[in-house]
């Protein structure tokens, strides 16, 4: 069985030669999956039944399954279980903005890297998603709300520069004016920090943006909490995110998630200020989610407080990360562990 979201048009176009059907035909198709969004071939009503019925046969248009949907009311965001054969696969939310809706994307089934403080960490990693899988949790969300989503952040579990072709593919796709015409300058691509994949990154962007989660101010600090800073850390990491900064004329963001005595104290904000210094970025300070289990703790509303004003008295621009999502376990990779525990109902 082939897969609508991981084929092109001219892909579709072959598809459709096999049966003799016109060319045309795969543009018709791609307007309902991109701009209907139409989850099944029977909605797709000015394609000849003869053709719906040999489509049914040989390509899905839907691979992902909705297992869970978590809702928060009031501060809006929602979070969605996707699975395959009724076993979890991966995450994805929806959040509310002021700006309008943002989809976030996982790149992977768990993730590789393993962070401290992360709960997909526990799960470990299973596998690279593919570019249509990483598509459709976008336009699955679409078809779910049943709007367009104005921007798109590859943000849920997973490493999305270990998975740098099928997510540049995907990112490709959403941004094609001929499928759904997202402009890049409202994709942003979230790292733990890996400085060669973010120069690459540079070069294959063509305009959208990069966040780090940077999380430390030393590599001592950082050492504890990203397995990664053994291999690059802190200094070539932020070398790198300067570095796109400057060749991209873009602001960038730097993550920077607080956790209770570890690395929320005045002097951290004093030390992210320097090293951030020159760089044209904005900070966003997101309160640690709980994640049971862990020793972590989320920091005082004070805190929180505190370093905001260290960083804004030393002119680095810097905002809080609503706790969106906090009461619907949005923390990454929740929702998949709790249902790998207790299978859904
Ligand atoms: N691998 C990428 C993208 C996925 S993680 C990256 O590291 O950026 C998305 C963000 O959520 C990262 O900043 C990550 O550090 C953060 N995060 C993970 N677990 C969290 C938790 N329990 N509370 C708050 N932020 C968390």
């Amino acid at each position: 069985m082939l897969s609508l979201f991981d084929m092109d048009q001219k892909a579709l176009e072959e598809h459709l030669a096999l049966v003799g059907e016109k060319p045309y035909r795969a543009k018709q198709i791609i307007a309902w999956a991109y701009r209907k969004f139409a989850s099944s071939w029977d909605e797709m009503t000015d394609l000849p039944e003869r053709l719906r019925k040999h489509l049914v046969e040989t390509v899905s248009v839907s691979r992902l399954e909705l297992l869970r949907k978590q809702e928060e009311e009031g501060e809006w965001a929602k979070r969605f279980l996707w699975g395959q054969g009724g076993k979890p696969l991966c995450e994805s939310v929806l959040l509310a903005y002021k700006y309008g809706l943002t989809g976030c994307v996982s790149t992977q089934a768990g993730c590789p890297v393993g962070c401290a403080f992360c709960a997909s960490a526990v799960i470990g990693f299973e596998r690279d998603l593919q570019k249509g899988e990483i598509i459709e949790q976008f336009v699955g969300m679409c078809r779910l709300q049943k709007e367009r989503l104005g921007h798109l952040v590859f943000m849920g579990t997973g490493e999305p520069f270990m998975n740098y072709d099928n997510t540049m593919a995907a990112m490709d796709v959403l941004c094609d004016p001929a499928y759904y015409g997202l402009s890049r300058r409202k994709v942003t691509v979230s790292t733990v920090g890996i400085p060669p994949m973010m120069r690459r990154y540079a070069q294959d962007s063509r305009g959208a943006r990069l966040a780090l989660s940077l999380h430390a101010t030393n590599n001592e600090t950082r050492d504890q909490i990203i397995p990664f800073n053994n291999r690059y850390p802190i200094e070539k990491v932020v070398l790198a995110l300067r570095e796109f900064a400057a060749s991209s004329g873009q602001r960038v963001t730097v993550e920077y998630m607080l956790l209770k005595d570890f690395n929320d104290s005045a002097a951290d904000a004093a030390r992210l200020s320097a090293l951030l210094g020159g760089i044209d970025c904005l900070v966003n300070l997101i309160p640690w989610n709980e994640v049971p289990g862990f020793k972590w703790r989320s920091p005082q509303p004070s805190k929180v407080k505190e370093f905001q004003e260290v960083l804004e008295r030393n002119r680095v621009k810097v905002t809080v990360r609503r706790r969106l999502g906090a009461n619907i376990e949005a923390a990454c990779g929740q929702l998949r562990r709790e249902t790998a525990d207790r299978p859904p109902k």
